[in-house]
């Protein structure tokens, strides 16, 4: 094994990222259905979790695989003033230099750390009841940078806040195509799609 493997940025896809059903890695866009695992396609995956820790399990609330082109395509169609305001408030609260730290450290092979808590509010995961992941990927690989990430309940609450109705239209309506709306977010103000920037 070279130094250079030693410090790629990119691997194996973990489990974590795969699909809830099937353990496996997802191989198909949720918008245009194109092959997701052909070596250097690049594409997004997110999922969202709901904890319950009294009974040491957790809930995939909804998942999916959306391939470059399309995830750019929404991001696109969502208001300029969301946008900004979602640039500002990840620049403001990530820690990009630390998190990019981390990818050259010489055991990058693990992504657990990027995992570990909310990236917003460092809370860690065990003590987050709802949060969501969200990882860049390449054919069957996990890409190392400042993704993957996830953001616990209270930054998603902060997220929502900062988001026009014309963006949440478009992010209900993404979940109302896709996944019909589980019974769990009917108490929700809206949905709770991260739009990935
Ligand atoms: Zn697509």
């Amino acid at each position: 094994m070279s130094d250079t493997h030693l410090f790629s940025p990119w691997v194996p896809l973990p489990g974590v990222f795969g699909s809830h059903e099937t353990g496996e890695p997802f191989e198909r866009c949720i918008e245009c259905d194109c092959f997701l695992l052909e070596p250097g396609t690049e594409y997004i995956v997110e999922k969202a979790f709901r904890c319950y820790r009294d009974f040491s399990i957790s809930d995939t609330v909804f998942e999916y695989a959306m391939c470059m082109e399309c995830a750019e395509e929404m991001t696109n169609s969502l208001s300029r003033e969301s946008l900004g305001r979602l640039e500002n408030y990840f620049s403001q609260n990530v820690n990009l230099r630390e998190r990019l730290s981390w990818a050259t450290q010489d055991r990058p092979s693990d992504p657990g750390q990027w995992l570990s808590s909310c990236a917003i509010k460092g809370t860690s995961v065990e003590d987050l009841s709802e949060y969501q992941i969200v990882g860049h990927c390449t054919g069957d690989q996990l890409v190392l940078s400042i993704f993957p990430y996830l953001i616990g309940g209270e930054a998603l609450d902060e997220v929502g806040v900062l988001l026009s109705n014309k963006t949440l239209d478009i992010l209900d309506d993404f979940g109302g195509r896709h996944f019909g709306l589980p019974p769990e977010f009917s108490d929700l103000p809206r949905t709770r799609f991260m739009p990935v920037l």
